[in-house]
């Protein structure tokens, strides 16, 4: 994409910073997905660049009010010495008002694991902390045509996308969720073609997103994939999408959000 410099995709830093926050207002968007409201004074100065940041969240140990926070140091994170390390998890500044200093995150509510066991359980005024993000990778909206892939926990960063890109902006979605209730209405301004598929109707996790990937149309023209979810999942649309359907590796975004059987996973997808 020599000849397209406006296509450049762009890597950002931020100064790194440690906030505490408390929740102000809890929205169930699905029986699957639900919004929390933060507000905090220190949040004047958060800056989100891109749809795909990510923010480290703290939660607090069993019994306490508020979460260790650690501080930033001139190499990164220091936590206080006296106390366990907090339980962290990475998950998507959604939505973000500097005026009302709020901040929305949106929890993917499944089985087992701290973050979404805490969500389950929110209520108006407790605690949490956030670091970051401490950089974005922007990815020009300038694109013939976006293809954005994902899970619930990529609805999030594809909702925010959705409603940055500018009218005109030609877009689809492809977005596996447990079942025809975990459907959202998106806010855009992009033309846009929405598949959903249902967990509820394949085999195992993953096949109906990637036996949706392989029935969408790519259009002419130089597009960009983003896509996120479960791990194994990632690696089968990706590979389908560069090995079968020839789109360029350099054009593609694959992440794993989290994987089957582990805690805490973030990778990008490279060779
Ligand atoms: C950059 C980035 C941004 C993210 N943004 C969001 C976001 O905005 N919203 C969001 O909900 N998630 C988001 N995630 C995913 C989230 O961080 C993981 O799902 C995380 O594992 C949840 O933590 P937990 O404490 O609930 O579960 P963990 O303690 O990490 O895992 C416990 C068990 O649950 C399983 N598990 C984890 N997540 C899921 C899931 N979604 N469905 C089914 N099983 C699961 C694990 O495999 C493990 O067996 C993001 C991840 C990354 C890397």
């Amino acid at each position: 994409m020599q000849d397209r410099p406006d296509l450049a995709v762009t890597r950002v830093r931020h100064p790194l910073k440690f906030r505490l926050l408390q929740v102000a207002r809890i929205q169930p968007l699905t029986p699957h997905l639900t919004r929390v409201t933060f507000t905090g004074e220190d949040l004047d100065d958060f800056v989100s660049a891109s749809f795909d940041d990510h923010i480290k969240v703290f939660f607090p140990a069993p019994g306490e009010d508020k979460p260790v926070v650690p501080s930033a140091g001139p190499n990164g994170s220091v936590f206080p010495e006296d106390q366990p390390r907090p339980v962290a998890r990475d998950f998507t500044p959604r939505r973000y008002d500097r005026e009302s200093r709020e901040l929305d995150i949106e929890f993917a509510m499944h089985e087992a694991g701290p973050a979404a066991t805490w969500a389950a359980q929110a209520t108006v005024g407790q605690y949490l902390g956030v670091g970051g993000p401490r950089g974005s990778l922007v990815i020009p909206t300038g694109f013939d045509w976006h293809l954005l892939i994902g899970d619930e926990t990529a609805l999030p960063a594809i909702a925010r996308r959705l409603a940055e890109l500018p009218p005109g902006a030609r877009a689809a979605a492809v977005l596996e969720v447990a079942d025809p209730s975990g459907r959202i209405e998106f806010d855009t301004a992009a033309e846009l073609h929405v598949v959903w598929c249902y967990r509820s109707e394949s085999p195992y996790r993953g096949d109906a997103l990637l036996r949706a990937v392989r029935d969408t149309y790519l259009p002419e023209g130089v597009g960009y994939v983003w896509a996120a979810g479960e791990a194994a999942s990632m690696r089968a649309v990706r590979y389908h999408l560069s090995t079968e359907r020839g789109v360029d590796k350099s054009r593609i975004r694959a992440a794993a959000y989290w994987k089957q059987g582990a805690v805490a996973v973030h990778e990008n997808l490279d060779d």
